[in-house]
């Protein structure tokens, strides 16, 4: 991954120790990304005395990558998901990500966090994944379900978007955020209530036992930690499950600022219902983000490799929907993320691992999951059980 726009924005440092010598905490955090800054922000704000660790500085992996659109829609439509898991299930996993954005939006209200929150519609367009009638039936079932999404047919779409496709579901309550400013706002406010954030140590083994879990750097420090939770992204340490999930790889641009009338109404968020998918979304200097082009490609080099490429087909691709802009591409990136055939992250504790829990394969649209993986982490550590654990385990 090269030149994320992200990387050239302020407040995304967090103050971290470089020093590690033995430490002792309740809850041992392992991933300084989004996921892991804000289960750390949970735990510290529950009183726990809580540690962070990250093999690269804080905030460096996926979630500088990311092009932070975020929704309560999964990249499985709640039809397919309703398909694989059971139509309840299904529900329930899609009314818990819609509330997801409350849960976040209240703290970053809460934190007076300046990170770019910004209330956006979502626009889902027919593609050759699901066409017209697909996307019709899905949002008369959301909708049934009390999601706030609607099928607009081609002539509406035309007229309110300009976008000429043959139908499309708009959808209330998604949201766009610079993801650095979030996470990194988290981890200094989880810091300022106690939090010892530790970077750069790669934790290399982990050794639970009866009261709690040791862990390991590359050093040779331990961590005793009464539990720990593993928030690595896509980098999976040995002992936790990996056969669930399978690496993607992404790439995404953001184009040099535009005349703020070049953009489209609302600015809301666009994705597609295609394979291999275009999203995209405006950032408050007036660009545009997109990514996608996703591939099996698991290799970092081969995937940074492509970047010039890609940058090229997804600029064409961006072209093609919206004619008449003059687009230039400013910064041009790929990442990786894990992910499953429902869409679903693991978040539960490790079966072979006694005191672990494990924030894994959050994908698509990973940071929602994030948010959710803070409460079922917060609740597992206070001995409760969260209502839709079940569904993510
Ligand atoms: C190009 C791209 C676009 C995306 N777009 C969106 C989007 O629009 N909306 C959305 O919601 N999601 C999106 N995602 C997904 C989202 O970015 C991720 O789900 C999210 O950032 C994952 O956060 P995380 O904290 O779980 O993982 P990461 O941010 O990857 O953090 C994991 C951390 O763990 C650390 N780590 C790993 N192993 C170890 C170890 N052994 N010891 C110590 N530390 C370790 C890493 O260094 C890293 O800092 C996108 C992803 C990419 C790549």
């Amino acid at each position: 991954m090269t030149g994320t726009v992200w990387a050239d924005t302020p407040r995304i440092s967090v103050r971290h120790r470089a020093r590690l010598a033995h430490e002792t905490c309740d809850v041992a955090v392992i991933g300084a990304g989004i996921s892991g800054a804000l289960a750390a922000l949970k735990l510290a704000a529950g009183g726990h005395d809580v540690v962070v660790v990250d093999r690269r500085e804080p905030c460096r992996g996926s979630t500088l990558a990311s092009t932070a659109m975020i929704q309560f829609e999964l990249d499985t439509t709640l039809s397919e998901l309703a398909d694989k898991i059971g139509a309840a299930a299904a529900e329930r996993t899609y009314l818990r990500s819609f509330r997801a954005l409350d849960t976040l939006e209240s703290l970053i209200q809460s934190l007076d966090l300046s990170c770019g929150w910004k209330r956006r519609k979502a626009l889902y367009l027919a593609g050759d994944q699901h066409g017209f009638r697909a996307l019709k039936s899905e949002a008369a079932y959301r909708a049934k379900i009390g999601l706030p999404s609607e099928y607009l047919d081609s002539g509406a779409l035309a007229d309110a978007f300009g976008i000429d496709r043959t139908g499309a579901i708009l959808s209330d309550g998604a949201a766009e955020v610079n993801p650095v400013q979030l996470a990194a706002g988290c981890l200094r406010e989880a810091r300022r209530r106690g939090a010892r954030i530790y970077a750069p140590h790669d934790v290399k083994r982990v050794d639970p036992h009866r009261n709690g879990v040791h862990l390991q750097t590359a050093e040779g420090t331990v961590i005793a930690a009464r539990r720990a939770v593993f928030a690595t992204g896509y980098e999976v340490i040995d002992g936790l499950p990996r056969d669930r999930f399978e690496i993607i790889s992404t790439w995404a641009l953001a184009t040099k600022p535009l005349p703020a009338d070049a953009l489209w109404p609302e600015r809301c968020l666009i994705w597609e219902a295609s394979d291999p998918y275009l999203y995209m979304r405006t950032t408050h200097d007036n660009r545009i983000l997109a990514g996608g082009e996703d591939s099996r490609l698991n290799d970092a080099d081969r995937r940074d490799a492509a970047i010039p490429n890609k940058a090229a087909r997804l600029l064409a691709k961006i072209s093609a929907l919206l004619p008449g802009r003059r687009l230039e591409v400013d910064y041009a990136w790929a990442g990786a993320f894990a992910d499953n055939p429902t869409g679903m992250p693991l978040l539960a504790p490790v079966p072979d691992l006694r005191n672990c829990f494990a924030v894994l394969g959050c994908g698509g649209n990973g940071i929602t999951f994030s948010a959710i993986a803070a409460e079922i982490v917060a609740a597992w550590i206070d001995g409760r059980t969260d209502p839709d654990a079940d569904l993510f385990r």
